[in-house]
């Protein structure tokens, strides 16, 4: 018994220093150099306490992020004139890839898009949706509350890891999808205008195998200036990521 209390002090103790070195050395956009680079976070990373906790946003965008960034950086040196387009048209482009980069593009190319989409459309108030987008969302999904009953229910129930979507057709049409891994809807000719990481990364340390609570709280943090943004560049022929 005192073997196990002295272990588990042990390993709390351990999970501090991680914590405590997470903190002392965050620091933005640590991506190796290369053609794509990361975006650093548009507000401080405790932003979206207590819903999205800060050691969880700083793994999460200086550690899980970057690692896809740098597995692209590590690609492209190899087939530069490749990766000299931007990720949003490598993305809706990928069947025209060569075979040998289609994975790494795939994966880490749609965890790129994923994660800078996905920095962006947080940091808000959350609340109801203002805008165009409030409008839109009642035309596709009948209110905003249906939207999150049937969003949050299409992520809760994502087998594994992958993502939940609201995306935009050309003429500003929303749906809803998920998506499997990185998959981003890019790929399937769907722009991503808002959606949330359902990887147990996202959420583990707040809500542990609660994943269902992490996205009935995520919308308290959403940034519906942000997203009408997004909206109104879909609509424009300006989406990127
Ligand atoms: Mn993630």
């Amino acid at each position: 018994m005192l073997a196990v209390n002295r272990r588990t002090l042990m390993m709390g103790a351990a999970a501090v220093t991680a914590y405590a070195t997470v903190r002392s050395d965050y620091v933005f956009a640590q991506a190796m150099e290369g053609p794509f680079k990361q975006v650093p976070l548009p507000y401080a990373s405790d932003k979206n306490e207590p819903h999205i906790d800060k050691m969880t946003m700083e793994i999460h965008h200086g550690r899980h992020h970057v690692a896809f960034i740098n597995n692209l950086n590590n690609a492209a040196k190899d087939n530069a004139d490749l990766f000299k387009k931007p990720i949003h048209e490598l993305l809706a482009n990928l069947s025209s890839a060569p075979e040998n980069l289609r994975g790494v593009l795939r994966n880490s190319g749609g965890g790129h898009a994923n994660h800078t989409m996905f920095w962006q459309v947080m940091g808000g108030a959350g609340g109801a949706p203002t805008g165009a987008i409030a409008a839109a969302i009642n035309d596709g999904f009948g209110d905003f509350g249906k939207l999150q009953e049937t969003f949050n229910a299409r992520g809760t129930a994502v087998f594994g890891s992958g993502w939940a979507f609201v995306v935009s057709d050309k003429a500003g049409k929303l749906s809803l999808v998920t998506t499997p891994n990185q998959d981003n809807p890019l790929m399937n000719g769907q722009m991503p205008i808002f959606g949330n990481d359902v990887w147990e990364h996202a959420y583990y340390l707040k809500y542990q195998n609660r994943r269902a609570d992490y996205m009935k709280s995520w919308w308290n943090v959403v940034n519906w200036d942000v997203i009408n943004q997004r909206y109104a560049d879909a609509k424009a022929g300006k989406f990127t990521v």
